[in-house]
């Protein structure tokens, strides 16, 4: 008897029906001989109406507040999905990420995960209950409540299949596994059979949402046994998240797009030692996530320091960056919201030239200026303008070729 982690994300719970189907499933991995641990979403675009409901309310609320407030969304799917196994005449239990020991860092709205204290959990499970957590929340030092970031459900899944030894976690999705872009706005995007923990992670800091980042990292420094599978279509096969340890020839095996970013600019800001470290340690001491940083040495002395942050973490910069200009005497910062992420994942691919110039060989036949650029062994990094950025999406995936990826 093995423990099997699912998680089953917004649209998979969005009504009444589904919510019966999933706890179907569920059902059938409990007959199976299975202890299913169960995490949901908040059902449907819940999440985003609390959000618009908040904001209507207060434009900038506390963190702490958003936090207690987003959290009931994943409290409402949990109990309905408990009551529909229980109307099948099975033992269910729903608790929250408090109840099964979640225990957090103390950042509001991206709070990590340290520590998982599962006897809760062993114990529903060994009282023969299907267990339901809430996904996407835990609780900090101080016994408030925090969430893991949009998309977090996932993360909590992983996390607890680690804390569990499940013998595995399957993510329950829209769409039918991984595929080489985002199949609603490309067409011909390809489903990958498998795909590298590597890529993965990779693909999903680059704005793949379909996977939490940071749960594609947990699983990979613990080796969890890791599927994406569509709720909707239970009969097709999903895609396995895969160790790889080298790659036969190098080639791009995806391609995604963030416009969820902010470029930021701080010009003239003196050349001597120590700048750089005073600015990106205040940003690094809030937790902001710092993407691709350019300097140019301009005049005089001075330069000027570009850098790209998510778009949720634009308030938090500012604040920091004033006090900073502030303090050294650089001119004020310069804000772009017009801006996109261009990227295209895969092992080794810079290894070879031709992949980094036919990518930026394609965006010049389409007239498109690459404002930044950021590589790494896995991947390359364009920031372009957001209004041409679907068009290039579309136009690099079909350049490399991934309709035909295997
Ligand atoms: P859930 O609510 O189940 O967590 P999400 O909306 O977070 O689902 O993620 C699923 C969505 O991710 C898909 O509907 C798809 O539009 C998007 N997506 C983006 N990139 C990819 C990709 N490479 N492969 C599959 N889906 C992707
Ligand atoms: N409900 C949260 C969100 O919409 C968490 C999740 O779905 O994973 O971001
Ligand atoms: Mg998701």
């Amino acid at each position: 008897m093995s423990i099997i982690v699912q998680k089953y994300g917004g649209s998979s719970v969005a009504d009444a029906e589904r919510i019966k189907r999933v706890s179907n499933h569920v059902i059938k991995l409990k007959e199976q001989g299975h202890q299913p641990v169960v995490v949901v979403s908040a059902m449907g675009d819940s999440t985003d109406h609390l959000i618009d409901l908040a904001k209507s309310i207060n434009p900038s609320p506390s963190s702490r507040e958003m936090d207690m407030l987003l959290s009931t969304g994943e409290q409402i799917s949990i109990s309905l999905i408990a009551m529909a196994i229980e109307s099948k005449g099975y033992k269910a239990i729903s608790l929250t990420g408090y109840q099964c020991g979640i225990e957090t860092d103390h950042f509001y709205s991206k709070a990590k995960i340290h520590d998982i204290k599962s006897d809760r959990i062993k114990a529903e499970l060994d009282k023969d209950n299907i267990v339901i957590v809430a996904g996407f929340q835990g609780v900090n030092k101080d016994g408030d409540i925090t969430t893991l970031g949009r998309g977090g459900s996932d993360t909590s899944a992983v996390a607890l299949a680690v804390a569990l030894d499940a013998s595995l976690c399957e993510i329950y999705t829209d769409v039918t596994g991984i595929y080489t872009t985002d199949p609603r706005i490309v067409k011909t995007a390809k489903q990958l059979q498998t795909i590298s923990y590597d890529e993965m992670l990779e693909l999903a800091k680059l704005g793949a949402k379909v996977m939490h980042p940071r749960s594609v990292e947990l699983a990979r420094k613990n080796k969890m046994k890791l599927v994406v599978r569509s709720s909707f279509e239970l009969d097709k096969e999903g895609t396995e998240i895969i160790e790889v340890k080298e790659m036969e020839k190098a080639q791009v095996r995806g391609v995604t797009l963030d416009d969820n970013i902010v470029r930021l600019s701080v010009p003239n800001v003196p050349d001597k030692p120590g700048i750089a470290y005073k600015m990106f340690s205040a940003l690094a001491a809030q937790n902001v996530h710092i993407d691709m940083i350019i300097q140019n040495l301009t005049h005089d002395e001075h330069n000027d320091i570009s850098f790209t942050v998510p778009k949720d973490d634009l308030d938090v910069v500012r604040k920091i960056i004033t006090q900073f200009v502030e303090e050294v005497g650089a001119n004020p910062l310069l804000v772009r919201d017009d801006v996109a992420k261009l990227s295209i994942v895969g092992t080794g691919i810079t290894s070879d030239a031709h992949i980094a110039s036919g990518l930026f060989g394609a965006l010049y036949k389409m007239g498109i200026n690459i404002e930044m650029i950021s590589t790494s062994e896995i991947k390359i990094s364009c920031i372009i303008d957001k209004s041409r950025a679907k068009d290039a999406l579309i136009e690099i995936h079909d350049f490399f070729e991934l309709h035909k990826v295997i």
